[in-house]
C-alpha cells in the first residue's frame, strides 16, 4: 500500500470514527510503508480488516444498524440465515435462548426436559458477530427510529436497567401473548402454555395436585376437585396437552398414585362445535372419538365466562345456562393476541383500528419506513387482484387494443401468480391449469377477452385469500426469506424490492414472500398422531407417530438438542416419566 493511499484510508477512518483516533498510533514510517499500531478495540479492527466496509474510493461505509426484537422462531431463523457484513446487527430479547415450541406440551408431563428443547442464543451471536442484549423492548418510537428497552428482573439481581437504542432497520419478531379475551379470573388463576417456564409450572402443578390429593383427611369430593384438570381451547395446543396429560395419567399415575387414580378427570372445553377445526374433518372426527374412548370429557359449545380460585364457569350454547364446576387446575390455550408494545406501535403508525399489525408481501410494516415484522407479530395484508385489475390488463395489452389474446398473457401470468397467491389457490381448487384456462372456462372461448370479461373471470379469485396461520412453520420461513433478501442487497442503501411491475415500470428485485405448507401434525396421545400433508393426504395412527418423531427430531435447531430430545424419548420408553416435583 502506498503511503498516499494508506494516509487516505486512515484519514477517512478518523473522519468516520473520531473517537478511534485516540487509540490509533502511527508510530514509524520508513520508506514507502508504515507500521500501524492499533488497540483491540473492535470497530476499528473490523473496519481495517474487512474491505467490505470500505467503498470503492476507500471511504468507510457506515454500517446500517439492524435491531432485531425477539429470539423465537422468526427472529432465530432470520439471524441464522443473515450473512451480510454490511449490517451492524443488535438483538434484543428477554429470553437468551430459542425455544422449540412444538415439543412444549411434552415438557408439561416430563416426556421431554425443558433444557432439551432450548438453544442458547449466545452461541449464534458469537459465530455471527452479532450483539445481544437481554431486555424487553417496552416502547417503539417510530418517528425518531428509537426503541426503549428494559432489562428483566433477575432472581438475584433486584431492580431493572433501562436504555434506548436507535436503529436504521427494525425487525419485529416479538411473537404474541396468550389471549384471554378479557375473561375474568383467567390471568390470576389459569396456567398458560407459551414459554418454557409455563410448561415447567404446569408440570409442578400437576404433580402437586396428585401429592395434595394423596394426603389424609380429605373427602372424596375434595380429592375429585383437586384432580379435576380443565383445559380450555380445542386447538392443536389444547388438544395435544390434554392427550399428553391423559397419557401421563394412564401410563404413570396409575402406578405411582394408585389410591387416587380413580378420582382424576380431564375436561376439555371448546366454544365452537368441534375441536381441531383447522384440520381435515376426518382428523377432527377421529380425535373426538378417541378422546371419548379415553374418558376425556370433551365439551363443545361451552364458553368459559369466568374463573375463580375454586370454580370455572361456562355458558352452554345449547341451554344458554351458566354452569360452574370445581377444579384443581386450569390450563388456558385459546389463541393469541398482540403484545402491548406492538399495540402501542400500531396506534403510532395509524394501524390502531386493526386487530393484528399488517405488513405488505415483503414483510414491511405498512405505514412505517424501515420496519419489518415477522411471525406471530403480524399478518400479511394480501393485495386483492381486483384492486389492480385495470393495471394488470393494461400491462398485458401491449398494443392498447382493448382486448387480450392468449399469448398476451404469457408476459404477465408469472407476475400475477407470484404477486397474488390467491390466483394459484383458485386455479388449484377449480382444477384449472393456468389463467388462460380460467378465462376459457369463464368465457366459453379462448380467443379474445376485453376488460369486462377479464374482470368477470378473475372476480372469484379474491375469495380464496386467507391469512397465514400463526405457526412456527410460517415464522421460520419468513425469517429465512427476509434474511435472504437482506443478504442479496449489495449495498445497504438499496431497498429489498424494486418498483412493482403493475404499479410502475420495471420488475421488483425480490419476490414477495410465499409460504410453502409442508403439512401439520396433531398428536393425540397413546402413540397416535394425525398428520395432514400437502395434497389432501391424511394419515392417522401409529405410523404417523413415527413420522412425527422423525420430523420433529430433524427440525430441532442443533445436534445438541436433537441428541437430548432423542435420549429423553428413549428414557421415557425405558423408565417412564419422572414424577418428582423439582
Ligand atoms: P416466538 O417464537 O414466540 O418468539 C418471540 C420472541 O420475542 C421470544 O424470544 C420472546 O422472548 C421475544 N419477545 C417477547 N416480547 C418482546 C419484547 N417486548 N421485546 C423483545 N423481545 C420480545 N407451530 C407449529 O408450526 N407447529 C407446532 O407444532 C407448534 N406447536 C406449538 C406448541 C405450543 C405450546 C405453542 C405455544 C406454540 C406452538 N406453535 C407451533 C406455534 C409457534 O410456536 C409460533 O407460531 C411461533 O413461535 C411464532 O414465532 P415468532 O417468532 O413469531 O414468536
Ligand atoms: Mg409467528
Amino acid at each position: 500500500m502506498s503511503f498516499h493511499s494508506f494516509y487516505q484510508r486512515a484519514s477517512s477512518l478518523f473522519k468516520a470514527y473520531p473517537s478511534t483516533s485516540k487509540i490509533l498510533l502511527l508510530s514509524t514510517f520508513s520508506g514507502g510503508g508504515g507500521v500501524l499500531v492499533y488497540s483491540d478495540s473492535n470497530p476499528l479492527k473490523r473496519i481495517l480488516h474487512a474491505d467490505a466496509t470500505l467503498d470503492s474510493d476507500g471511504n468507510p461505509i457506515r454500517k446500517k444498524k439492524v435491531v432485531v426484537l425477539g429470539s423465537g422462531w422468526s427472529g432465530y431463523s432470520f439471524l441464522s440465515y443473515l450473512n451480510n457484513p454490511n449490517y451492524d446487527v443488535q438483538v434484543v430479547s428477554p429470553r437468551n435462548f430459542f425455544l422449540f415450541t412444538p415439543l412444549l406440551p411434552s415438557v408439561t408431563n416430563g416426556t421431554v426436559e425443558a433444557r432439551s428443547i432450548v438453544e442458547p442464543i449466545r452461541g449464534l451471536m458469537r459465530k455471527k458477530g452479532f450483539e445481544y442484549k437481554e431486555a424487553e423492548c417496552v416502547k417503539i418510537d417510530a418517528s425518531n427510529k428509537k426503541i426503549h428497552c428494559r432489562s428483566k428482573e433477575g432472581s438475584s439481581l433486584k431492580g431493572t436497567t433501562e436504555f434506548d437504542m436507535d436503529y436504521d432497520i427494525l425487525i419485529l419478531a416479538v411473537g404474541a401473548k396468550p389471549n384471554t379475551f378479557n375473561t375474568p379470573g383467567v390471568e390470576e388463576h389459569a396456567y398458560f402454555l407459551k414459554e418454557a417456564e409455563d410448561a415447567l409450572n404446569i408440570r409442578h402443578s400437576v404433580i402437586d395436585c396428585f401429592e395434595r390429593a394423596s394426603l389424609p383427611n380429605l373427602t372424596e369430593e375434595e380429592r375429585k376437585k383437586i384432580l379435576h384438570f380443565v383445559v380450555v381451547g380445542g386447538g392443536p395446543t389444547g388438544v395435544e396437552f390434554s392427550a399428553e396429560l391423559h397419557d401421563f395419567l394412564v401410563q404413570d399415575v396409575a402406578k405411582i398414585y394408585p389410591k387416587v387414580q380413580e378420582f382424576t378427570k380431564i375436561t376439555l372445553l371448546e366454544a365452537g362445535d368441534h375441536i381441531l377445526n383447522m384440520f381435515d374433518k376426518r382428523i377432527t372426527a377421529f380425535a373426538e372419538e378417541k378422546f371419548q374412548r379415553d374418558g376425556i370429557d370433551l365439551k363443545t359449545g361451552s364458553m368459559v365466562v369466568g374463573v375463580t380460585a375454586d370454580e370455572i364457569s361456562t355458558k352452554e350454547r345449547e341451554t344458554g345456562k351458566i354452569v360452574s364446576e370445581p377444579y384443581g387446575m386450569v390450563v388456558w390455550s385459546t389463541g393469541i393476541g398482540s403484545r402491548p408494545v406492538i399495540k402501542d406501535f400500531m396506534q403510532q403508525i395509524g394501524q390502531g383500528q386493526r386487530r393484528v399489525l399488517a405488513t405488505d408481501e415483503w414483510l414491511r410494516v405498512e405505514g412505517c419506513d424501515g420496519v419489518y415484522a415477522l411471525g406471530d407479530t403480524a399478518t400479511i395484508n394480501q393485495r386483492r387482484v381486483m384492486e389492480d385489475i385495470a393495471a394488470i390488463f393494461n400491462k398485458a395489452d401491449k398494443g392498447n387494443t382493448g382486448t387480450l389474446k392468449k399469448k398476451d398473457f404469457n408476459s404477465v401470468v408469472k407476475d400475477i401468480c407470484q404477486r397474488y397467491p390467491q390466483v394459484e389457490l383458485y386455479l388449484k381448487k377449480n382444477k384449472l391449469k393456468n389463467i388462460a384456462n380460467l378465462l376459457k372456462s369463464a368465457n366459453g372461448e379462448d380467443t379474445q377477452v376485453n376488460i369486462e370479461k377479464f374482470k368477470q373471470a378473475l372476480s372469484e379469485v379474491d375469495s380464496q385469500m386467507k391469512n397465514l396461520p400463526a405457526t412456527a412453520q410460517v415464522a421460520s420461513q419468513q425469517g429465512k426469506y427476509l434474511a435472504k433478501c437482506f443478504n442479496k442487497m449489495e449495498k445497504c442503501e438499496k431497498k429489498p424490492e424494486g418498483p412493482l411491475r403493475f404499479r410502475g415500470e420495471g420488475r421488483h428485485r425480490f419476490q414477495p414472500f410465499r409460504y410453502r405448507h409442508f403439512g401439520s401434525f396433531a398428536p393425540l396421545g397413546g402413540e397416535q398422531t394425525a398428520a395432514e400433508l400437502p395434497g389432501d393426504w391424511v394419515s392417522i395412527g401409529h405410523s404417523s407417530q413415527w413420522l412425527w418423531y422423525s420430523v420433529y427430531a430433524s427440525k430441532l435447531v442443533s445436534w445438541r438438542t436433537r441428541m437430548l430430545v432423542i435420549s429423553d424419548w428413549t428414557r421415557r420408553f425405558v423408565f417412564g416419566r419422572d414424577s418428582s416435583s423439582i
